[in-house]
């Protein structure tokens, strides 16, 4: 007979609560396990029906565009020199292994750092798209833009806002459009929301919240890579201090002494070098970034693969922000193996601007192709007379006088003088004319002027024709594919839609989207825009008349058919725009 243990009531009892207990803790694990899977499968059933609504939505545009095309295909354009490359779909890098990036970083002793192309890639081949590490709204920008989402305020003719932004009721500095983009933003905005309330009524520099936005975002991802750090992380990138001037490197230090306030002194670095070195990193790598359409600043952004591309004033890639993201194309074919080069900034100067530039901005010396041999640099001080019959005083004269009108017009959009803006460039032009080719980079300027300012005040004939020039000119100064004629063919394209030319304006569109389609990408804002305008043309082409007039003023109500540039600027602040799309290094210039 087997042993009984004989148990005193008082023990059975705490055995049996105990027993109870874990057969509780185990129901509720199990109620727990059974929670998180449901839980699991609700966000993955979440995910699945939102990767299907995004896949149909992007099934119905390209349906919606084969569609477009179909009938724009019936068009006869000019230019025939690539015919399909016209209006062909989407040419994102298909069949390709997941894993390869097509592109890799390399090291070289003589040139640094720089990246490689690891397969080939065609002409409007998205060859990689950069989100950033970190990025800040510039100060004066702050109001007029979702500090998530990028939504700009839209504003009437007359420059009121038409719908209003919430305001972070703590820091009072951070605007959404709407509570869903507050409540996304709020991880990131958290800290910069206590920093802010930290120094007020005092402001933080953008530099020194840029800086402290990368501090939080590195303190975030502890020692693992952030995705945007796939070939380098942020504070490996180069700070230059060594190659600044001495005044530079104080301005500085100088800002880098103020981060302790903002930042908040107990969780900064013990280091000051690395301090000053995350300054340096910010002011040669810090890359603008723009509203969806890619027309406006709004803030500096740091991009750690980006910043590796190395710079050729003839570059193969072109890089094109929208908002906070950078997407970068190819513009020639590149060959597996072949290095990515970008322009880091507006090529129509000439060689020995150019340099000047990438010295004093980006301390190298330029040694690309086109700056040895001078390329275009001709043309972009060329005469309408040979040299030898050119009247030396006068064009000097000329020359001078043209950069003082430049600066006299520069004050005049300040403050939205237009009428005066037009006189200024007028009487410059007509200097200029019978004397400067339309290639001339200073005649240039005064055409894109007289080009704009007719735009806004409505002379769209005299817009056209000068917008024409200007094209014509950009076409031979620029690469093959750059945005810049991109840009200013959909420019010419809306002013003949302004004057009831839609045929010329289906025709210019036509080219403005064949350009923008390999430079922005049938994604992008721009080249949505684009396509919206060439639809409203194809629909007035079919119209009588009375009809057409009947729409276009109901149009004009609703503000469509808008410019897309100087229009476009907010109050009479020093606000940044950038008329071809394309990135400068630096927002702030
Ligand atoms: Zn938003
Ligand atoms: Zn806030
Ligand atoms: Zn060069």
């Amino acid at each position: 007979m087997p042993e009984i243990l004989e148990i005193d009531d008082e023990e059975a009892e705490r055995m049996q609560q105990q027993a109870a207990k874990k057969k509780a803790e185990e129901e509720a694990e199990h109620a727990q396990a059974l929670k998180d899977a449901e839980r699991r499968r609700k966000v993955d059933d979440e995910n699945k029906k939102q990767k299907a609504a995004r896949a149909a939505r992007v099934e119905e545009k390209k349906k919606q565009t084969a569609e477009l095309m179909k009938k724009i295909g019936k068009v006869d354009l000019d230019d025939d020199d690539n015919p399909d490359f016209l209006f062909t779909m989407p040419k994102e890098n298909k069949d390709v292994n997941v894993k390869d990036l097509g592109y890799k970083i390399f090291v070289d002793d003589v040139k640094g750092r720089g990246i490689r192309a690891t397969r080939d890639f065609k002409v409007g081949n998205l060859v990689l798209k950069a989100e950033p590490f970190a990025y800040v709204i510039f100060d004066h920008m702050s109001e007029h833009v979702c500090h998530q989402c990028f939504n700009m305020v839209v504003r009437d003719r007359q420059g009121q806002p038409t719908s209003q932004l919430l305001r972070c009721s703590s820091c009072k500095f951070a605007r959404y459009c709407s509570r869903e983009c507050q409540k996304k933003a709020w991880p990131t905005h958290k800290k910069e929301c206590m920093a802010i309330k930290r120094i007020a009524p005092r402001t933080a520099s953008d530099e020194v919240r840029m800086v402290s936005q990368i501090l939080w975002k590195q303190a975030e991802r502890g020692d693992k890579r952030a995705k945007s750090e796939e070939l380098c992380r942020v504070e490996e990138l180069c700070d230059h201090l060594n190659d600044m001037s001495f005044e530079d490197v104080q301005k500085l230090e100088e800002q880098s002494k103020e981060i302790g306030d903002y930042f908040g002194y107990e969780n900064l670095p013990d280091s000051d070098e690395y301090i000053d070195h995350l300054f340096g990193i910010v002011s040669c790598n810090g890359m603008s970034i723009t509203d969806m359409r890619g027309l406006q600043y709004l803030g500096v952004a740091i991009h750690p693969t980006l910043n590796l591309i190395n710079h050729d004033c003839n570059p193969n890639v072109v890089a094109v922000s929208c908002g906070p993201n950078i997407f970068v194309r190819a513009i020639k074919p590149i060959k597996e193996g072949e290095e990515l080069f970008i322009s880091y900034i507006d090529t129509s100067a000439t060689s020995e601007t150019r340099k000047q530039i990438l010295k004093d901005q980006y301390y190298f010396d330029c040694g690309c192709k086109m700056c040895e041999c001078g390329d275009k640099d001709e043309l972009k001080s060329a005469y309408v007379m040979p040299k030898e019959d050119v009247p030396e005083k006068r064009s000097t004269y000329i020359e001078k006088n043209t950069d003082i009108m430049l600066k006299k017009i520069e004050s005049s959009k300040k403050v939205q003088a237009w009428e005066r803006v037009a006189a200024q460039a007028g009487g410059c032009l007509l200097q200029q004319e019978n004397l400067f080719d339309d290639t001339h980079l200073k005649k240039l300027t005064i055409l894109q002027t007289c080009s704009e300012v007719s735009a806004i005040l409505n002379h769209y004939d005299d817009a056209a024709q000068y917008a024409e020039r200007v094209l014509a000119a950009y076409e031979q100064i620029y690469p093959e594919y750059s945005t810049q004629i991109g840009m200013q063919a959909y420019r010419l394209g809306v002013h003949y839609w302004h004057l009831q030319r839609v045929e010329d304006a289906i025709k210019m569109l036509g080219r403005a989207l064949k350009h923008l389609e390999i430079t922005h990408g049938p994604e992008h804002g721009m080249y949505q825009d684009g396509l919206e305008m060439m639809k409203t043309c194809l629909q007035e082409r079919q119209m009588d008349k009375a009809t057409l007039m009947r729409i276009r003023v109901a149009r004009e109500r609703m503000g469509q058919g808008k410019e897309i540039d100087m229009a476009n600027h907010i109050g009479n602040g020093p606000i940044n725009w950038t008329s071809s799309n394309e990135l400068s290094w630096k927002g702030k210039n």
